[in-house]
């Protein structure tokens, strides 16, 4: 184990909690729990087991659902990208994975694959991201050659929704008609919607939801907390004040003197840096929450340390609990001070950080 310095606490009856959300918007849905890169960073097998009532689970890669399977996960697991040579086919065939295809190419894979599985496969449609996905115009032609084929168990489809986040857009209508004309009188099961789309666009609902972001607690909508939807944070991330110190007025802190004491100033640094995952280049005046009490980021991050400006806290001592974000200071509060989303501060806790169970 480490020093203690740094560490995410994971609520998992958070996790179950936020997952009974998605069921009460979504009440007619089958949740796939989509737990690709570490679970969001939130631990991608404890997550899991922690979501066992999820219909199923999705992950970007072949060894994200590998590792599912070696601990031991039953549920059905979806590679989201599909795969991309006759061994990872072998593979998936081997772990029953559903495979998305998403391009011609995987289909030829598919042809020309020597084994007996059939997979569960979901066609991707492009509809609008211009990501992954067969385009509309080639959708039916994709559709023609899976449907029946010898490797093909159950078909089903998805698109995904770039615009969600936006209230009111319509990008996120047009992805939802273009879908229905394309999808709707076939008889096969579907899937439109991430978090924003569960929350924002119930017409997205259908079959299949696929929620990533709001399982962990955040709120998929800009502007919004989790508050708003009842979601609750699932992590904590913590770290601890090393020391304190006196700064005087004109003085500056830390690398390239970025923040400079307007006044007689108490600095107390923390045990958390770029390292760990907090953000290089996030603002002077980012809150922090030190024994509960809201302080601000003074000065540049540095690899393992921040400097915060407690002036105005009673007096901070040597061990002091310091939240980055988490329970009282929502993760999505935190991104905009990184110009970034709430996404990528969670899915950017490094390695260092050890993460306690809850
Ligand atoms: C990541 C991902 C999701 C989940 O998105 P959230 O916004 O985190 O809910 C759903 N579908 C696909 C295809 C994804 O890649």
């Amino acid at each position: 184990m480490g020093s203690g310095l740094i560490r995410a606490l994971v609520d998992t009856g958070a996790l179950r909690s936020n997952l009974a959300v998605v069921r009460r918007l979504a009440p007619r849905s089958h949740v796939m729990a989509v737990v690709k890169a570490n679970a969001y960073g939130h631990g991608l097998v404890p997550t899991a087991l922690a979501l066992v009532d999820a219909d199923s689970f999705a992950v970007a890669r072949l060894e994200e659902g590998i590792a599912l399977r070696h601990a031991g996960v039953r549920a059905p697991i979806v590679l989201l990208e599909g795969v991309f040579s006759p061994e990872q086919l072998d593979e998936a065939a081997r772990q029953d994975f559903e495979i998305v295809v998403h391009a011609a190419e995987q289909i030829t894979l598919f042809n020309a694959w020597g084994g007996s599985h059939r997979f569960t496969i979901w066609i991707k449609v492009d509809t609008g991201m211009n990501r992954l996905g067969f385009r509309p115009e080639e959708f039916s032609g994709a559709l023609a050659v899976l449907a029946g084929h010898r490797h093909v168990g159950t078909l089903r489809v998805l698109t995904h929704l770039a615009n969600a986040d936006g209230q009111g857009d319509p990008a996120t209508g047009q992805q939802l008609q273009l879908f229905e004309r394309l999808t709707g009188g076939l008889g096969l099961e579907r899937s439109i919607a991430n978090s924003a789309g569960i929350v924002a666009w119930p017409d997205s609902h259908v079959e299949w939801v696929r929620p990533g972001l709001m399982l962990f607690g955040v709120s998929p909508i800009a502007g919004r907390t989790a508050i708003d939807y009842r979601l609750k944070p699932a992590m904590t991330l913590l770290s601890t004040v090393i020391a304190v110190k006196p700064v005087l007025p004109g003085e500056r802190v830390g690398y390239g003197g970025r923040w400079t004491a307007r006044r007689a100033t108490t600095i107390a640094i923390a045990a958390v840096g770029y390292g760990d995952g907090y953000p290089r280049h996030i603002a002077n005046g980012t809150p922090v929450l030190i024994e509960g009490a809201r302080a601000t980021v003074a000065g540049r991050v540095s690899m393992d340390m921040i400097a915060i400006d407690v002036t105005d806290l009673p007096p901070v001592r040597i061990g002091a609990e310091v939240l980055l974000w988490g329970k009282g200071l929502p993760v999505e509060e935190v991104a905009p001070y990184a110009d970034t989303i709430s996404y990528e501060l969670l899915c950017g806790v490094s390695q260092r950080v050890a993460l306690e169970l809850r």
